[in-house]
């Protein structure tokens, strides 16, 4: 399922009265588009005069960028309470995952038959699936080696590092022909971007898919 803000308004209450005693002020709650996180506790940091931190302003902010089962995603948003929790009732155990941080998390496993994790591993599938989809001009390298496989390089869209590979490339000697075209095609998005003499080999019937018909002149 992909997470709305009212469905992890309506969990948070839930959770914060069964797991948190209620003990925990609605923070706001956004929905992003990040890739880089399933869910975040962000917060400003300030240090006292006595040289202690304080944390304020905090927010849960949720990704919608990955189709989760809910079980995941509810366990995620209690994995950021815990941080919230800590950053209002005992800031000096933040920031990170503390013993005290691994300690709350081990109880509500335990006692709510939970999953949460310190780190939740996506799986391929679900870093794909967070690759960025918007269109971007890239011009790409397909490249037939001479042991007959056929790979692919994306450089930035300019004539000397196109150049540059080229030569580079031929002048390794393995390689039997290059040709490059322009493309918006998003499956492209996920190669870095550079004149580095390497290719990549994606899985060929998937590339096949990619590539432009007359990529051969
Ligand atoms: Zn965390």
């Amino acid at each position: 399922m992909i997470p709305t803000i009212e469905y992890v308004q309506q969990k948070f209450r839930e959770f914060n009265v069964t797991m948190f005693d209620g003990r925990l002020p609605e923070p706001p709650i956004s929905i992003t588009n990040a890739k880089t996180y399933l869910g975040v506790c962000a917060f400003r940091k300030h240090r006292k005069w006595h040289g202690r931190l304080e944390y304020s302003d905090f927010k849960i902010r949720i990704s919608r960028r990955f189709d989760l089962p809910q079980n995941e995603i509810d366990d995620t948003i209690i994995h950021e309470m815990i941080h919230y929790y800590i950053g209002l009732f005992s800031p000096a155990d933040m920031p990170g995952h503390s013993p005290l941080f691994r300690k709350m998390m081990a109880d509500i496993n335990e006692r709510f038959g939970r999953h949460i994790s310190v780190s939740h591993r996506l799986s391929k599938e679900q870093q794909e699936q967070a690759i960025d989809n918007r269109p971007k001009k890239h011009v790409v390298a397909s490249v037939v080696l001479k042991d007959g496989r056929t790979g692919i390089k994306v450089i930035p869209c300019m004539e000397r590092h196109i150049r540059r590979y080229r030569r580079g490339m031929m002048a390794s000697g393995k390689v039997s022909s290059i040709e490059f075209f322009e493309t918006t095609d998003p499956f492209f998005n996920r190669f870095p971007s550079s004149s580095a003499f390497t290719v990549y080999f994606p899985d060929p019937d998937v590339l096949a898919q990619h590539l432009p018909d007359s990529s051969r002149e």
